[in-house]
């Protein structure tokens, strides 16, 4: 029986990408990520969603992707969105990143916030990401990329960003039912930690921007941010402390890797949370995690129609 009821930090972040070849070339053959689990969009399973993280694909580590091809699908990056994705590295990595970007045609700027430097940039759907220089992070990411030396891997995400109109009921949610507390505020930003540790991986920051434009949902934006419980006793204490505090909260959704929990915040973001148990090894071995097709047990039965309708997918191209 677990007695934590409160989230330990960030479980994923899930976004919205055009092309899942591009998105892989990106995120795992130039960025480094793992890819950690090829399988399909539940909801809509002639789409892939694809999972990129450390070598086990920890909670904290977890970016995933749908898929909506087409102008018509593109979003826009605004408030009530979570609007970059940000990561950790080693202070001595942000030279090797910021060339390495520009050398494979990524501009690439620098930028100090909270006294953190950072490199930022945007995908190729045009979502903010940033690599912050962090020094007492001793996660170590993904070591064995083909081609980026171990001691510069992006070792998980460092922080998630949530742009809202207004923070105030932000802020209280965080603080007042997910167990956050403020660790500093400047001007419009307020960087919150989990109850658990103040640590990478474990920060939200809240920024409030009354004149952003609103999100829309679609290609190049962010869906969700799920944050992490140990286990199912938590996740249900967590649904009746939301539950409590006005919150409607899904019911408990079998996404095959976690449980998960959603709700949406005053600010519009939508947030999961999901257990941190069973995790990507449940379906594969952990040396192949990423490689073959997964598909769910109600989709194994239609696996050859789902295969013909799903692109082809090369492994990430290299960026030696
Ligand atoms: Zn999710």
């Amino acid at each position: 029986m677990s007695t934590t009821t409160t989230p330990t930090g960030i479980h994923h972040l899930t976004a919205i990408a055009s092309d899942p070849q591009v998105n892989v070339d990106f995120y795992s053959g130039l960025l480094g990520l793992r890819p950690v689990k090829k399988t399909v969009n539940f909801d809509d399973p002639s789409a892939y969603h694809l999972y990129y993280g450390d070598e086990t694909g920890t909670p904290g580590s977890i970016v995933t992707f749908f898929y909506w091809p087409g102008h018509e699908s593109r979003g826009r990056v605004g408030s009530g969105q979570s609007t970059a994705i940000v990561f950790s590295a080693s202070p001595a990595s942000l030279d090797y990143w910021q060339q390495r970007l520009q050398t494979h045609g990524v501009a690439a700027t620098r930028r100090n916030r909270f006294g953190e430097d950072a490199v930022a940039f945007a995908d190729p759907d045009g979502i903010p990401v940033e690599i912050v220089a962090v020094t007492d992070d001793a996660r170590t990411g993904w070591q064995a990329h083909a081609d980026i030396p171990a001691a510069h891997a992006l070792r998980g995400m460092h922080t998630a960003e949530l742009t809202v109109r207004a923070a105030a009921p932000t802020e209280t949610l965080l603080t007042a039912t997910m167990g956050y507390r403020l660790v500093r505020r400047d001007g419009n930003r307020a960087r919150f930690t989990s109850a658990t540790s103040d640590r990478s991986g474990n920060y939200i920051d809240v920024i409030a921007d009354a004149s952003a434009p609103a999100g829309l949902g679609g290609a190049g934006t962010v869906h969700h941010i799920a944050w992490s419980v140990p286990d199912d006793a938590s996740e249900l204490a967590m649904q009746n402390r939301l539950h409590a505090a006005g919150y409607n909260v899904s019911d408990v959704r079998d996404r095959n890797y976690f449980n998960s929990i959603y709700y949406r915040e005053r600010g519009g973001i939508l947030f999961e949370i999901a257990t941190a148990t069973p995790g990507f090894a449940v379906d594969e071995p952990v040396a192949t995690l990423g490689s073959a097709l997964k598909l769910p047990a109600q989709f194994e039965r239609a696996r050859t129609q789902i295969e013909q309708l799903l692109p082809p997918l090369q492994p990430a191209r290299r960026f030696a």
